[in-house]
């Protein structure tokens, strides 16, 4: 169970010292208790407490990793049950399924695909973050051979090494294992030898059960066989199944601390109707899963699953938002339009998207209103007159254009006279309301 946070301050060293970056022992411990501390921000505490709080402060649902350098997929660590309480931590992960059945073409072409599912949004780059290959066919020799030839064609992509045959994992991990893939496929029948291969060759080891008894029952043995860094699927495959099993998941791990759940769960949501499979993932996205595996790699699946989860795991308290300057979009000359708006990202990625498609070179001044659209900054008294004026003149710009001519945003069109007097020898004149109107402006202004 958890410890409160006065059973905490009894074993810190209570000199009040602040080293830990609280103003005392006591406010330190409530932090702990809350699980917004952690124990090594003491340098002073002594090992027995070390012992004692260690396992309580440790968070509900371990960190686990797979995948290696930058493209290093991390796991759990989550705190809340809904993103309105806190920003959910580490976004659930893609990974596309390739079966040691298939063909080399198709398998080659599944891997391109993979390679080149990158897309960016709102400043983010997104893609299929990881590769399962599935030993369908049970043999290790061709499991072998596809490993080999998927690690080879995607060496930075993250593995999932899908395997209930401990001989096809041995050997798989021979060739594979400095890149720390995931080793999935850990059951009741073959739990000490993987839980062996795992803890050889130092990899995270996946966990298969029927129903989340079964599944608490086999965790706590692989741990009790030194494997730490599990993750868990319970069989659910149903998405009714899936939001059930993944709620109690997360529900038994924050909320009773109980251990033999608390780990990141993979979900398999390959399904040969792939708007169902869409609408499975994006269950699991929402509902708790670290891993969603998908059986291909689509455009229109991509771009859905993609800006659902970049909307889950956004801070909802923090608006996204890009620095205040002055960017430039094509090679503008002195002459070229200047535009202004606020500096909400997706403001910007809308209204710089919009003014690359009129294809006419122009500036945007981009004033930071602290992540707030154009209305919302402007009815809160950040995007007004004086402020827009103060920008302009601060930013340099009037040393590098040859006009004074600024164009605000239409819904802000009230503001335009006001400007004008704030900024004496420049002209305002009022821009479209929405952004997709931009490329029709600017190219009307050009002929
Ligand atoms: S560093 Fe340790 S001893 Fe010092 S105030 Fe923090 S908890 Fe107390």
């Amino acid at each position: 169970m958890a410890l409160t946070g006065v059973e905490i301050f009894k074993l810190l060293p209570k000199t009040n010292c602040k080293k830990c970056g609280h103003p005392t022992c006591l406010a330190f411990a409530m932090k702990l208790a809350q699980r917004q501390a952690s124990l090594d921000q003491c340098p002073d505490v002594s090992e027995e407490a070390k012992r004692i709080l260690g396992e309580a402060s440790a968070p509900p649902i371990r960190p686990v990793s797979f995948g290696s350098g930058d493209r290093t997929l991390k796991m759990g660590e989550e705190m809340v049950l809904f993103r309105h309480e806190k920003k959910f931590v580490n976004p659930a992960a893609f990974a596309v399924e390739i079966k040691d059945t298939e063909s080399d073409d198709r398998i080659n072409s599944v891997v391109e695909d993979v390679l080149s599912s990158e897309i960016e949004r709102v400043g983010q780059k997104l893609r299929i973050d990881a590769i399962l290959i599935n030993n369908v066919s049970g043999e290790a020799s061709r499991f072998e051979a596809v490993v080999k030839n998927v690690s080879e064609k995607a060496p930075n992509v993250p593995l999932i090494i899908a395997t209930g045959n401990p001989e096809a994992a041995e050997a798989t991990l021979k060739i594979v294992a400095s890149r720390r893939p995931l080793l999935y496929g850990a059951n009741k029948d073959n739990a000490e030898q993987m839980a062996n291969i795992a803890k050889t060759y130092k990899v995270p080891l996946g966990v298969k059960a029927d129903g989340l008894e079964a599944l608490s029952s086999l965790t706590e043995k692989i741990k009790s066989l030194g494997v730490e860094d599990l993750v868990i699927d319970s069989g659910a495959m149903k998405a009714k199944d899936i939001i059930e099993h993944n709620t109690l998941i997360r529900r038994a791990a924050l909320k009773k601390n109980f251990k033999p759940l608390g780990y990141p769960v993979i979900n398999f949501c390959q399904r040969e109707d792939k708007i169902l499979e869409a609408l499975i993932a994006s269950l699991g996205v929402m509902k708790y899963s670290s891993i969603v595996v998908l059986s291909s790699v689509e455009k229109w699946k991509n771009l859905s699953l993609f800006t659902l989860r970049q909307n889950i795991y956004t801070d909802p308290q923090v608006p996204m938002q890009v620095e205040q300057k002055v960017y430039k979009i094509g090679e503008p000359r002195p002459e070229s339009p200047l535009l202004i708006t606020t500096n909400f990202s997706l403001t910007y990625f809308i209204v710089s998207g919009e003014i690359e498609n009129s294809k006419v070179p122009s500036r945007l001044a981009v004033m930071d209103c602290e992540g707030l659209s154009v209305l919302t900054a402007w009815a809160a008294g950040k995007f007004t007159a004086a402020k827009i004026a103060q920008f302009i003149k601060e930013s340099g710009i009037e040393n590098e254009i040859s006009h004074r001519e600024l164009i605000i945003p239409g819904y802000v069109a009230i503001l335009s006279g006001a400007i004008e007097e704030k900024l004496p020898g420049w002209k305002v004149t009022v821009g479209p309301k929405e952004a997709n109107g931009i490329p029709a402006f600017l190219r009307q202004r050009m002929s």
